[in-house]
């Protein structure tokens, strides 16, 4: 496979999807991003790592960070024994990701892991497991993409801070069911933070490699079993992008995990990882150009799970 090609005419599918869509303004500090930005990396299970236009702009990862929580979390606590499953759901949630409305009819259990309040679970149980979740966030993605320099920007920290009475909401209504073990201001900054770790498509797509390689980090170590690498991805397909997985699932057919930066990952099980950036968002809050590059990506490949 000609991966540089492929990015290469990819790329051209989706120029013309560029600054469709809204930048996020929700959180005031995403908006100054330009509208323009497009960039795609693709990263083989070997390292090997291919990329066009924008794709080592580093840009704020959002919600795509629930995906590296909920592996530490698997990798720490190894689902059977301390199991996460019971404080979490897996099914897609038909609602918008910070909605409270499920809660209380689901005795404040969330749907899945990639809803705000389902990574607020997820993070809550990464802070009791390293007593700090989102410097061993930040760690990690050091270590598994090989950029020593990636950071949080305090600046979008800040701002979730300053808007975050919806996350801080959810958080709340679940410690009052009993399910968050930490400090509702602790969680939700944590949350904050890992949210706001700045990343390049290169980065995300290296960082994201063991979900291609069925749990092995970038040093042939383990992280996961092959079948918690399998669940992830599972969910990734499911619930990764916002309440139109169903379509995604549909044009895509990868498991994949947006955020409100507009970033998208994917992964090719035994094959690669991808990541596009685009920051024009659809009315669910995926990347409009990104999404369209996805599509035509496994398009021309014909590389799907299906
Ligand atoms: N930090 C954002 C929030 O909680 C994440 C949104 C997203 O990327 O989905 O609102």
């Amino acid at each position: 496979m000609d991966y540089q090609a492929v990015l290469e005419e990819v790329a051209a599918h989706a120029r013309p999807f560029v600054r469709q869509g809204r930048v996020a303004d929700y959180i005031p500090a995403l908006e100054r991003v330009s509208a323009d930005r497009f960039g795609i990396a693709v990263a083989d299970i070997h390292g090997d790592v291919y990329g066009v236009g924008d794709w080592e702009i580093p840009f704020s990862v959002q919600s795509i960070s629930k995906v590296f929580s909920l592996a530490l979390v698997m990798a720490q606590s190894h689902d059977g024994h301390d199991n996460i499953w019971q404080r979490v759901g897996r099914e897609p949630s038909g609602t918008p990701f910070n909605s409270l409305v499920q809660l209380e009819a689901e005795n404040g259990i969330p749907r899945n892991p990639f809803i705000n309040a389902g990574a607020l679970v997820v993070t809550d149980r990464l802070q009791t497991l390293t007593g700090d979740a989102s410097t061993s966030m930040l760690h990690f993605l050091r270590e598994e993409s090989g950029n020593p320099d990636l950071a949080f920007d305090q600046a979008v920290a800040d701002s979730e801070a300053e808007h975050g009475d919806r996350n801080a909401a959810l958080a709340h209504f679940m410690a009052s069911f009993g399910n968050l073990e930490n400090p509702v201001p602790s969680v939700i900054e944590h949350y904050f933070w890992q949210c706001s770790i700045e990343m390049s498509c290169r980065d995300l797509a290296v960082a994201g490699g063991f979900l291609a390689r069925h749990g092995l980090r970038a040093d042939g170590s383990r992280l996961l079993e092959a079948r918690e690498a399998k669940r992830i991805n599972a969910v990734m397909l499911t619930c990764g992008t916002y309440d139109a997985a169903g379509e995604f699932a549909y044009r895509v057919g990868l498991p994949a995990k947006s955020g409100v930066g507009g970033g998208i990952i994917a992964v090719i099980p035994g094959r690669c990882t991808l990541c596009v950036w685009s920051p024009g968002l659809d009315a669910r809050g995926n990347s409009v150009a990104g999404a369209a590059a996805l599509d035509h990506f496994t398009t021309l490949t014909g590389w799907s799970v299906f």
